[in-house]
């Protein structure tokens, strides 16, 4: 062993970063792991939510893509809610750029970012923890691991596996015109395009990202339904970079939060929302609180991981975990059955419903039924409209 650190962090995705950002921040020494070099694109939509917005600040605005106060529900190719709201619902970005400025704001608080360094290892030793990287072995208080959703820390510690749904997405770039008025004016979800699952489509100034998310294991069938859902939004024709796909966590175990002096952070620890694949802001937040977790524990000499699901009980599942059982159920009623209300008043209360289980709240939102002619992606027209104070 040649080294000794306070923590080591495992990943420098967004848990990463604001993990070791914060650690710096509380005056502890932290190195971080990381096995890519940066920028690195990690397969994303790039849509920060309210949530994440909430959390960042501002600090995202120097990466920030396009901003929407304007959300469409599609219910298929003709029917869809339009949501907007006083604020902004969603930002894009692109983890290129983000994950770069998040480990650039940890590197500038102190922390130590050593990329192209993969974690091989990880066992319990006495007071510590031992992290290998390939021969050499380095030694920590704490370890905190935000390897992602396909990061191997799990089975290193033989923890059980997650389970796992999927998303897969290309990048959409248009014509010398540039991105039409309808996609480039707010962001698009389609409850119709997969199976326990949407589509989406999220405007990024001179391209669009265009996928689908699913609750099911990633399969040939979700490549499928990606082409059809590409094809039905009228985006063929472009030129496209891709498919990218990787898996979201959908169901977290009870061991999934870590053990003894090793804590799990974002994906890793399964804290994504499992009914809309949403997983940055608990990524950042989850991060947040492993610091905060790893800081109290060395000064009380309480438990680490008592401490950290604590904190994570308060503040991040009811996030995640906050819309599954309503979540599950809007999935399980069926897009047939979706479109058929659609068409009612009901629609408003259903959605309404959906969206603040979905966001947990989305202050003076107000949702109106909207008809597409038959022939494409523009000329929306509003056929009814109400407002509703639903937060
Ligand atoms: C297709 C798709 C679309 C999505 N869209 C959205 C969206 O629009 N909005 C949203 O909020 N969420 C979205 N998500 C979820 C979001 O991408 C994740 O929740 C988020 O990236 C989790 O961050 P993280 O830091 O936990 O993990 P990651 O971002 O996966 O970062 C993990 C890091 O660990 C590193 N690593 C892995 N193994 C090792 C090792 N052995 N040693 C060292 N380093 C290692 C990796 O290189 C990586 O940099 C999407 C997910 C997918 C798959």
């Amino acid at each position: 062993m040649n080294e000794a650190f306070d923590v080591i962090m495992v990943g420098a995705g967004p848990a990463g970063s604001s993990c070791a950002r914060r650690v710096a921040d509380l005056g502890l020494s932290v190195t971080v792991l990381e096995k890519s070099t940066f920028p690195r694109s990690k397969p994303c939509g790039g849509g920060l939510t309210e949530r994440a917005l909430r959390l960042l600040n501002g600090e995202q605005t120097p990466v920030e893509r396009q901003r929407f106060d304007t959300v469409e529900i599609a219910f298929d190719r003709h029917l869809s809610l339009l949501a907007s709201g006083r604020e902004v619902f969603i930002a894009t970005t692109t983890r290129a750029e983000f994950d770069a400025l998040l480990a650039r704001e940890a590197e500038a608080a102190g922390a130590r970012i050593e990329f192209g360094r993969a974690v091989t290892g990880l066992e319990h030793d006495g007071e510590g923890v031992r992290v290998r990287v390939g021969s050499e072995s380095l030694t920590a208080r704490h370890v905190v691991v935000a390897d992602g959703a396909r990061g191997a820390g799990r089975h290193m510690l033989g923890l059980t596996p997650l389970l796992m749904g999927g998303g897969i997405y290309v990048r959409a770039f248009p014509g010398s015109d540039g991105l039409p008025e309808l996609l480039g004016g707010r962001v698009l979800f389609d409850l119709t395009a997969a199976k326990r699952g949407y589509g989406w489509v999220f405007p990024k100034g001179d391209h669009v990202n265009v996928g689908v998310f699913s609750q099911c294991e990633l399969s040939a069938r979700l490549r499928r339904d990606l082409d059809a859902f590409v094809a039905l939004r009228g985006l063929g024709g472009w030129r496209r970079e891709g498919p990218f796909a990787f898996p979201i966590p959908v169901g977290r175990p009870a061991d999934a939060l870590g053990t003894e002096r090793v804590l799990f952070a974002g994906d890793a620890a399964g804290l994504v929302n499992p009914v809309t694949g949403e997983g940055i802001s608990a990524a950042i937040l989850s991060g947040r609180l492993a610091a905060e977790a790893v800081s109290e524990s060395l000064d009380t000499g309480r438990a680490v991981s008592a401490l950290y699901a604590r904190r994570v009980k308060a503040e991040v599942i009811p996030m995640t975990d906050g819309s599954r059982t309503k979540g599950g159920r809007v999935y399980s009623l069926g897009p047939g059955f979706l479109k058929l209300v659609a068409r009612t008043p009901v629609v408003k209360g259903m959605i309404a419903y959906a969206w603040r289980a979905a966001t947990r709240g989305s202050e003076g939102l107000s949702l109106a039924v909207a008809g597409r002619p038959a022939d494409g992606t523009t000329g929306t027209s509003v056929r009814t409209r109400s407002s509703t104070d639903s937060t």
